[in-house]
């Protein structure tokens, strides 16, 4: 099954600069800014600027330059945020039963607060 991107999602309007967000980093390939609606003190969503889906959509067709580009944005973001010594979280939800809202990859960067256990029910 091929996976249809909709250019009208509202991760695709930030990244024409329809829509203003507050950018944490910019790269060739990616971009970091803030959520909208924080769940915790840090919490940083980490896009590519290509038209991918989600997770396993990215992996198995984007370039390996822009593969390389995101998880080294991943992980710059990690050092600006300083989000290793007391430990941090990275999600990524993909489709219904992940329940992933935006239908543009994203991953989210969460810290500064204990997370909980990693799945809850509802
Ligand atoms: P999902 O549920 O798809 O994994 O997460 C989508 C995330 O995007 C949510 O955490 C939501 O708060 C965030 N979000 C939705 N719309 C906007 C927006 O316009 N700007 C920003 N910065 N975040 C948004």
């Amino acid at each position: 099954m091929g996976y249809a991107y909709d250019d009208q999602n509202i991760f695709a309007k930030i990244l024409r600069g329809e829509i203003p967000n507050s950018t944490v980093l910019e790269t060739e390939h990616s971009l970091a800014f803030r959520d909208i609606r924080p769940q915790a003190p840090t919490h940083v969503l980490v896009i590519p600027k290509g038209a991918y889906v989600c997770f396993d959509h990215f992996a198995q067709e984007a370039t390996e330059a822009e593969i390389v580009d995101y998880v080294r944005a991943v992980g710059d973001v990690c050092k600006m945020e300083g989000v290793a010594e007391n430990g941090w979280r990275l999600i990524s939800n993909a489709g219904e039963n992940g329940v992933q809202e935006v239908p543009h990859l994203h991953v989210h960067v969460l810290a500064g607060r204990n997370l909980g256990r990693m799945l809850s029910r509802g």
